[in-house]
């Protein structure tokens, strides 16, 4: 009856329990900057700032941090993401329970795509709020 894959009803925001975005960076070469970057979303932004990882991990090519944060958060921060990423990649991705899906068909890139590896990435999971966030922001976006 239908060509399309998803049904007939267009999905809800409801799936969306909160958001990830990844700051790539090479470590010989834009290390500072993306730096430079989580001190301004420190700065700004009520999110959860994650580990630094100077290696690859999980479907990640190449060495990140993820910023978690929550929908009520997306419409500052994302713009802002787009005029201050200067030469990082950023992928933003939402927490839905389809973590492959989310990553590889429905997530947005600021700056140049990267390869995200979907074989490491599970098709369901449990819905992931956003953690309490870790920054005092100061300053006005
Ligand atoms: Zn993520």
């Amino acid at each position: 009856m239908t060509d399309f894959p998803e049904g007939d009803a267009p999905r809800s925001n409801s799936e969306i329990a909160s958001f990830h975005a990844h700051v790539y960076y090479d470590p010989a070469t834009t290390r500072a900057e993306a730096e430079r970057l989580r001190t301004w979303m420190g700065e700004r932004f009520s999110v959860t700032l994650g580990r630094w990882h100077d290696v690859k991990v999980g479907p990640h090519d190449q060495a990140m941090y993820q910023v978690a944060f929550a929908r009520e958060i997306f419409p500052e921060l994302v713009p802002w993401l787009m005029l201050n990423h200067g030469r990082l990649s950023i992928l933003i991705h939402p927490n839905t329970t389809n973590p492959r899906r989310d990553h590889l068909a429905d997530p947005l890139w600021i700056g140049s795509p990267l390869a995200v590896h979907g074989d490491k990435l599970p098709e369901h999971a449990e819905m992931e709020q956003a953690p309490a966030p870790n920054t005092t922001p100061v300053l006005r976006p």
